[in-house]
């Protein structure tokens, strides 16, 4: 098999990309090492920036995400069994954020890109096994498909496989440079059957840990709970997820209660900061997690994914027509940049909201010192707000 750019990964960035090439009249294949069933399921974000809805939007992937998704015009800080508001469009100038889950984001791109007769090949159950010769002007990718392995070779390849994918180790060690935080506390996080108890997102911060009331559609509520790490889940009965979740998202005045109804899913996810540099290594380019991780604090994984393969796009689609590699020469610097302030915006927001299992009470002063700060200064609530709605895709 020959293409223009091979891409690895199915996920959301893998399956952007490819509608983005398509559209732009380069052609690519899709391998993706799961089925089509697990990708469609597996549970992760759900804010989308209006940068990403626009994106969405211009490649004809948000019939649907127009319909179904849920404009949040701003979010709830609780605290010390208070509340506060911030409200995004007068602090950013109009902006706000989508709710629409990951999955369902993945499910529309992969029901456009299989119906288009024309479209680029997506192959599931398709696991790349190496990616050969990147530094030339020919790589490889091999893969195992239908029980033999087989070669993809390529113009370009796109690592868009996630933190574990085999993109990013793909480059020689003495070439890259890592950041990484570890944190010492992960996120048990449950679906439930039940309409949210909010209409926005409420963070809490509380002496007991963080909690986050979070929604997929109005029947349906995503909460989230810090946990020590190693958690089980099995060891969170629902009554004590349930009991858990409303001592910490009480407030002093009461007249709000959290609704309960069916968990339908559990899991347990660990908090990781991770930077890989460059995102380029000769014809391997780097998109979403396979280069960097975010904790899910400040919602930003699925949106810097976006903002990768839209500059990547970009720069594949300049080659293609002017065979200029000037945009492709800075597609790791200007990636970088957005990442790192997201990176700087996550961290201080999962910072800011959940205690350490050492934490001492200065540093709880401090914590809540800085909530009052947003609940109190513009400037704050503008710094938060501009950087939870997005940053402008470059
Ligand atoms: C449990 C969890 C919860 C999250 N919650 C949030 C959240 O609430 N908010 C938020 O903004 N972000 C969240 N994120 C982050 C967000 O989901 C990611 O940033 C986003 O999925 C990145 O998209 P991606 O396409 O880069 O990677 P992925 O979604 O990881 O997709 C990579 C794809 O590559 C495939 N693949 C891997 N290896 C190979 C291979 N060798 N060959 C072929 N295919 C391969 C994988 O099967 C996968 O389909 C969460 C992440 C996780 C893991």
């Amino acid at each position: 098999m020959r293409t223009t750019v091979g891409i690895i990964g199915g996920g959301p960035a893998g399956l952007l990309l490819a509608r983005l090439l398509h559209r732009a009249g380069v052609d690519c294949v899709v391998l993706e090492s799961r089925d089509r069933a697990y990708v469609e399921r597996r549970q992760r974000a759900g804010i989308l920036e209006q940068g990403t809805v626009d994106v969405l939007r211009e490649c004809g992937a948000a019939e649907r995400l127009d319909r179904e998704g849920l404009p949040h015009q701003g979010i709830e800080l609780r605290f010390e069994g208070r509340s506060h508001r911030v409200d995004f469009p007068t602090a950013t100038g109009g902006k706000s954020v989508t709710v629409y889950a990951q999955t369902e984001i993945v499910k529309d791109l992969v029901r456009l890109q299989l119906a288009d007769p024309g479209g680029p090949p997506l192959l599931f159950e398709a696991e790349a096994l190496a990616i050969e010769k990147a530094d030339s002007g020919a790589p490889v990718i091999r893969f195992r498909h239908e029980g033999r392995e087989q070669t993809l070779s390529c113009g370009f390849v796109a690592g868009c496989d996630g933190f574990h994918g085999i993109a990013r180790r793909a480059v020689p060690a003495g070439l890259v440079r890592t950041f990484e935080r570890t944190y010492p506390y992960s996120w048990l996080g449950v679906l439930a059957d039940v309409p949210p108890s909010c209409e926005e997102l409420i963070y809490a911060r509380h002496q007991r840990g963080f909690a986050l009331h979070s929604m997929r559609s109005p029947q349906v509520s995503r909460l989230y709970l810090q946990v020590p790490n190693g958690t089980d889940p099995a060891d969170w009965s629902d009554e004590r997820i349930w009991d858990e979740l409303s001592t910490r998202f009480a407030l002093d005045t009461g007249g709000w209660r959290l609704e309960r109804g069916p968990i339908t899913a559990k899991s347990v996810t660990p908090m990781r900061s991770f930077v890989q540099e460059p995102m380029r290594h000769g014809r391997l380019f780097l998109a979403g997690d396979a280069a960097h991780i975010v904790p899910p604090t400040g919602a930003k994984g699925l949106n810097l994914a976006v903002g990768d393969v839209v500059t990547l796009a970009r720069a594949l689609a300049h080659h293609h027509t002017t065979g200029s590699t000037e945009l492709l020469d800075g597609y790791s610097a200007a990636c970088l940049a957005r990442v790192w302030q997201a990176e700087r915006f996550s961290y201080a927001m999962t910072d800011t909201l959940h205690r350490r299992p050492e934490q001492s009470p200065f540093e709880d002063r401090l914590q809540i010192a800085q909530l009052d700060r947003i609940a109190t200064s513009h400037t704050a609530s503008a710094e938060l707000a501009e950087n939870y709605v997005g940053l402008p895709l470059s």
